[in-house]
C-alpha cells in the first residue's frame, strides 16, 4: 500500500510498505477515505520527538471496514467509522473510568497509546490506503448513514473537536463564562466552538495569524490580535479587569514565539494572568515530555518556567493531557448527525497522498489560509 512516511526533520514522503492486516483476533482492518494533518503531527515534523524513520504518520482518520479479525463481534465489514486517534484496551484501570487517552494496556510504561505517534506505541498511522485498528471493537466509532457525504465533519471527531472539547471540560466552562483561549490554530477553533456549544457568554480567541482570527470571528468569538499589543490587557479590558471566568492553553511548547521572542513558556502564563481568581485552566496544547537521560534541548524541552507564584495566589485549578476522545465522540457525533454542529467549518485544503508532502509544507510555515488539511488516500 501507499503511504506518508517520517524521513527526518521536515522531511515526509509517499512510499510503498507493506499492507496493514490483521495480526490479532481483535483487531479491524479499515481502507482510508479521509485523515488530516493536525498541528500535533509537527511536533514530529519540525523534529522535536524521537519518532523513528519509517514511521506511517496520521491520526485523525475515517474510513470503511473491509476486515474484521475473528474475535470482533460488534463492528461488521462495511461499516463506516471514526477512529479515536488515542488507542486503548477498554478494560485497564485507567478505560475503566473512561481515562482512555492513559491506557495502561496498549503503550505499557508511557500510557497511552496512538497512531503515527512518537512515544505512544509502535502502532502505524492512517495517512495510508489501509489502517489496522488494535481493539477494533473499541476503538471503533460507528458512524451514521450520512457518514460518506459528510466525511469532512465525521473525520473531526477521531481528535480536534473533542480536544477542543476537552479543554473545555478542563476548564469547566459552564453556562454564562467568559473564557479567554490562547491558539486559533484547528484545536483553539475547535475549543471556542464547544465554549459556545457550552452556553459561553463571551468566547476571547487569542492569535497572531490573521486568516484564522477571522474564522474566530465567524463562530461567535472574539478575536484577541496578538500583533497588536499584550493580549493578556486586552483580555482584562474586554473582561471589565478580573479576567476570564475560565482559560484554555491550545498552542503548547512553541520553540519561540512567533512575535520573535525566545519564550516557550510565555502561553500558559498568559493564560495564568488572563484568569480571573479561582478560575479554572484546560492544557490541550502539547508539552513534549522531557528526557531525563539526554540534557540536550530535545531533551529539556517539557520544562518551561511555570509561574506556579502567580497561579497559587489566584487559587486557580488546572487539568492537562491528552483528550480522553471516546468519553466524548458519541456525543458530538450525534450532534454532527443531527445538524446541531459542523466542525468541517475549519477544513481548508483536501488533497491526495501524493501532495501530502506539499500540504505538510504548508502547513508547518501556517502559509495563509492552510487552517485545516484532509488527505484522500
Ligand atoms: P497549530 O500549530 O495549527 O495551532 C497553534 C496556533 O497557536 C497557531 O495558530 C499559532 O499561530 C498559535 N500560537 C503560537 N504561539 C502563540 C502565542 N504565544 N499566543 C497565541 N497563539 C499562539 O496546531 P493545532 O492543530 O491547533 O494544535 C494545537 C496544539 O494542540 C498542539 O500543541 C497540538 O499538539 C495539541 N493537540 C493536543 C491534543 C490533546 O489531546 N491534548 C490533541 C490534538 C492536538
Ligand atoms: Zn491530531
Amino acid at each position: 500500500m501507499r503511504a506518508l512516511v517520517y524521513k527526518g526533520e521536515r522531511q515526509v514522503a509517499v512510499e510503498q510498505v507493506p499492507d496493514a492486516r490483521i495480526e490479532a483476533p481483535t483487531d479491524v482492518l479499515v481502507r482510508i477515505t479521509a485523515t488530516n494533518i493536525c498541528g500535533s503531527d509537527l511536533h514530529m515534523y519540525e523534529g522535536r520527538t524521537s519518532v523513528e524513520e519509517g514511521k506511517i504518520l496520521g491520526h485523525e482518520n475515517l474510513g470503511q471496514v473491509i476486515e474484521v479479525g475473528s474475535a470482533v463481534v460488534r463492528i461488521k465489514v462495511g461499516d463506516w467509522v471514526c477512529l479515536p486517534f488515542n488507542i486503548a484496551c477498554g478494560f485497564c484501570r485507567n478505560c475503566e473510568r473512561g481515562l482512555t487517552g492513559f491506557c495502561l494496556t496498549v503503550n505499557p510504561g508511557m500510557a497511552g497509546g496512538a497512531y503515527g505517534y512518537a512515544e505512544m506505541g509502535p502502532y502505524n498511522g492512517g495517512q495510508a490506503e489501509l489502517l489496522r485498528v488494535p481493539f477494533g471493537d473499541f476503538n471503533c466509532l460507528r458512524l451514521p448513514e450520512d457518514a460518506q457525504e459528510r466525511q469532512d465533519d465525521y473525520v473531526m471527531l477521531a481528535d480536534i473537536f473533542p480536544t477542543g472539547y476537552h479543554a473545555t471540560e478542563l476548564a469547566r466552562v459552564s453556562p454564562g463564562d467568559s473564557v479567554a483561549i490562547f491558539g486559533a490554530g484547528p484545536v483553539g477553533l475547535m475549543a471556542a466552538y464547544s465554549a459556545s456549544l457550552r452556553g459561553a457568554a463571551q468566547i476571547l480567541l487569542v492569535d497572531h495569524q490573521r486568516d484564522r482570527l477571522r474564522l474566530a470571528e465567524k463562530i461567535g468569538a472574539v478575536p484577541v490580535d496578538a500583533n497588536e499589543g499584550d493580549p493578556v490587557e486586552r483580555i482584562m479590558e474586554l473582561t471589565g479587569g478580573r479576567g476570564a471566568d475560565k482559560g484554555c492553553d491550545c498552542v503548547g511548547w512553541q520553540a519561540h514565539d512567533p512575535s520573535g521572542d525566545e519564550h516557550p513558556d510565555m502561553v500558559i502564563n498568559n493564560v495564568v494572568r488572563s484568569v480571573r481568581a479561582t478560575g479554572t485552566i484546560g492544557v490541550v496544547g502539547v508539552y513534549v515530555p522531557s528526557d531525563p537521560h539526554s540534557p540536550d534541548e530535545l531533551g529539556r524541552q517539557g520544562r518551561v518556567a511555570f509561574d506556579l507564584g502567580t497561579f497559587f495566589q489566584k487559587g486557580l485549578t488546572m487539568g492537562s493531557g491528552q483528550a480522553n476522545v471516546k468519553a466524548y465522540n458519541r456525543q458530538l457525533r450525534d450532534l454532527i448527525h443531527a445538524g446541531r454542529a459542523e466542525p468541517s467549518f475549519l477544513v481548508s485544503h483536501h488533497v491526495g497522498l501524493d501532495d501530502a508532502p506539499d500540504a505538510y509544507r504548508h502547513f508547518d510555515h501556517r502559509d495563509e489560509g492552510w487552517t485545516k488539511v484532509v488527505l484522500h488516500p
